[in-house]
């Protein structure tokens, strides 16, 4: 029983080394405040937009990788042993890594029903909800519809208010400064997206193709079309006979623009590019994907900004 014997030590060396790290770090904190750790860097920034000075904010995964797939480190565990509230995006984004964060992290507080677990997709109207049977034969998909929500700028002043209700509820003595501070952000979102709508106004109808269905929220938000999806499987890389159908579209439709994201491979739509004289345009999904998004409204700063310079060539 070799394999046996290895998988039981491998497993008890895991869980020393869990108790020795809880207890060599677990009395550290010397913050007071509520302490929040949250699935993504959008979910972090808005996390300190509504809980300013009164609370910490620390994102599991960067804003540079695939949300999708995240490494369930001990680390992390240790993170959500030591936190009061953990916001996750919810509609399976995260099912591949949470749940085995959240047994490992043994937090009476983080579990399903108690107020230190907030899932925040409750907050949003979801879209591409899959309609009949769903299976692993057509790929990595997301059952309760598309999980990208964030990229909607409208969505954000939605999830900062079911930020704000938690915080008030298990921090009351604040809750004054987190309705002060969603009020504000509400305003700045308010005139923000004002602003980006008016720049985008002169693309809207503008068919384009991505490589993910990560880009739909935003694509709906400003009134861009998929000509297609350059994978035909989420998760799963596209077949020749795909791509060549989707070069054959691009090339009929004259479609000018692929939007990738900076996690995934560029050989796809750079394959894309030399076929169609299409550009490829590679742009961060979240905030910290690139320095120049260092928060929620600098994220859609950014984005627009790259969109709006490639759509205009
Ligand atoms: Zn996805």
């Amino acid at each position: 029983m070799p394999i046996h014997i290895k998988f039981s030590y491998s497993s008890y060396s895991r869980n020393l080394l869990l108790a020795l790290t809880f207890l060599f770090l677990g009395t550290s904190s010397a913050f007071a405040g509520l302490n929040v750790v949250t699935t993504t860097e959008d979910i972090a920034s808005l996390v300190k937009e509504v809980g300013g000075n009164s609370v910490s904010a620390t994102s599991i995964a960067k804003g540079y990788q695939d949300p999708h797939y995240v490494e369930a480190k001990p680390s992390y565990m240790l993170k959500i042993n030591r936190a009061d509230l953990l916001i996750y995006i919810g509609m399976e984004l995260e099912i591949g890594y949470l749940p085995l964060l959240i047994e490992g992290g043994r937090n009476p507080n983080i579990r399903l029903g108690q107020p230190g677990l907030l899932d925040l997709s409750s907050s949003i109207a979801p879209i591409e909800i899959p309609v009949g049977e769903v299976d692993r034969s057509m790929g990595d998909i997301h059952p309760y519809g598309n999980p990208h929500y964030h990229l909607d700028p409208a969505n954000g002043p939605l999830m900062a208010g079911l930020i704000a209700d938690r915080l008030s509820l298990l921090d009351p003595d604040n809750s004054a400064q987190y309705k002060t501070n969603l009020e504000s952000f509400r305003k700045r979102m308010e005139s923000k997206l004002k602003e980006w709508s008016a720049r985008m106004e002169k693309f809207k109808g503008t068919r384009i193709v991505t490589y993910h269905l990560l880009w739909s929220y935003f694509m709906k938000r400003f009134g861009l079309e998929y000509a297609g999806v350059v994978e035909n499987k989420a998760g799963i890389s596209p077949s020749p006979k795909h791509l060549l159908e989707l070069a054959d579209t691009m090339k009929r439709q004259k479609i000018k623009l692929i939007l990738t994201n900076n996690y995934t491979d560029p050989n796809f739509p750079n394959l894309l590019k030399e076929k169609t004289g299409a550009g490829v345009l590679v742009l961060p999904g979240s905030v910290g994907g690139v320095p120049e998004a260092k928060d929620y409204i600098g994220l859609f700063d950014y984005l627009i900004a790259k969109v709006e310079q490639a759509l205009s060539h």
